[in-house]
């Protein structure tokens, strides 16, 4: 089976383990601060706060810039669901508006309606490894004075006309093992704020200005010396992994028949995080089965948007109708893209693809 995600770990990772190991320094030690530095400089920004994973860097993100109960914050409802239940958790409420159905990312053309008096920030997602349209979210939200949170968490190093996913509001990333680099779990927050940022840090490790001296009311949100110790050794690949991922993508893309590869908008780095084609309609499942069964993994992301959720169906009572995430629930499927596919596998991906339209 061709795995659909498969971390690269290497020499250097496991070398950076041990020595955190017989360094005696396993948290909150100067591996995490050396990540930290070179991330943020990675983005283009001057700080990054380091957390236990993505979700606690959306979270605390949120958190710093004082969202809570009574709050709207406008986002997408074809994310991983992450994405919104970061905002339920501070007590503010997700308002969703439809995504634009060529790069299923937020339509920002939608946003300026969905803005009441209660909005405070707008919470747009980079999805699959592509920014959304940050010109049209930043206006908006300079316009009407609020923060602006990327979900950054599938973007490591995207951008847009060379500006950085994490670096036009504050940046959330994760890393997770099948995200672009890996700290086996952990997340970032990244921000030219130093405000913000010194509000993430408090927030990551239970208020504490000085040691014993705890002035606000926080979390345990910290990442180990070795989870850090990993990340740092991904960050140095992180730009081969990324080019290996663009250039699959365009073979993928330039092979494929049958179905509609992703759209890349000009001047838009795409780091294809998932490759995510649309099956004509009614043949996404049966195509999935087939890919399966003839040893390509595949995987829908997403089958169910976060507005049709049971929870917030059932328990929080939404009843929003959004079109375009709908459909593309059931069209999508993202196919393996990983730096470690072969040529091989490459070849077999597109022969199992485009052997389904032929038996049809
Ligand atoms: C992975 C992911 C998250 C959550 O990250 P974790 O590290 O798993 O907590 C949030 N949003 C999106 C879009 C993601 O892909």
């Amino acid at each position: 089976m061709i795995p659909i995600a498969r971390p690269l770990i290497g020499d250097e990772e496991k070398q950076a383990v041990l020595e955190v190991l017989d360094s005696g320094m396993l948290a909150q030690g100067p591996r995490v601060r050396a990540f930290e530095e070179a991330f943020a400089q990675m983005c283009g920004v001057s700080h990054a706060i380091a957390t236990s994973s993505g979700t606690a860097a959306l979270y605390v993100a949120l958190l710093a810039h004082g969202i809570g109960p009574g709050d709207e914050v406008i986002t997408t409802p074809f994310s991983f669901i992450a994405t919104a239940n970061s905002i339920l958790l501070t007590g503010a409420r997700p308002v969703f508006v439809d995504i634009d159905p060529v790069t299923f990312n937020l339509d920002a053309n939608a946003l300026d309606a969905a803005v009441t008096d209660r909005t405070k920030a707008i919470l747009p997602v980079h999805l699959f490894g592509l920014l959304a349209d940050m010109e049209k979210v930043c206006d908006l939200a300079a316009a009407h004075h609020l923060a602006v949170i990327e979900d950054a968490c599938q973007a490591h190093g995207a951008d847009h006309k060379g500006q950085r996913a994490g670096s036009f509001g504050t940046g959330a990333f994760s890393l997770y093992p099948t995200k672009n680099m890996t700290s086996a779990e952990g997340g970032m927050i990244t921000t030219d704020s130093d405000e913000i940022a010194a509000a993430c840090r408090l927030l990551r490790h239970h208020g504490v200005v000085r040691s014993h001296d705890h002035k606000e009311l926080g979390f345990n949100f910290r990442m180990t010396d070795v989870h850090a110790a990993i990340g740092l050794a991904q960050l140095h690949k992180l730009d081969q992994f990324n080019a290996i991922r663009i250039a699959n993508a365009d073979y993928l893309s330039r092979h494929l028949q049958g179905v509609a590869p992703p759209r890349v908008p000009a001047g838009y780095r795409h780091t294809f995080h998932q490759f995510t084609v649309r099956v004509p309609h009614g043949q996404r499942d049966a195509m999935a089965a087939h890919l399966k069964a003839h040893g390509v993994g595949c995987a829908i992301y997403y089958a169910i948007p976060i507005h049709r959720q049971p929870y917030y169906t059932d328990r929080l009572g939404y009843t929003d109708c959004m079109p375009h995430a709908e459909r593309a629930s059931t069209e999508v499927l993202s196919l393996p893209v990983h730096p470690s596919l072969s040529g091989e596998d490459l070849e077999t991906i597109v022969a199992t693809v485009n052997v389904f339209g032929v038996s049809r």
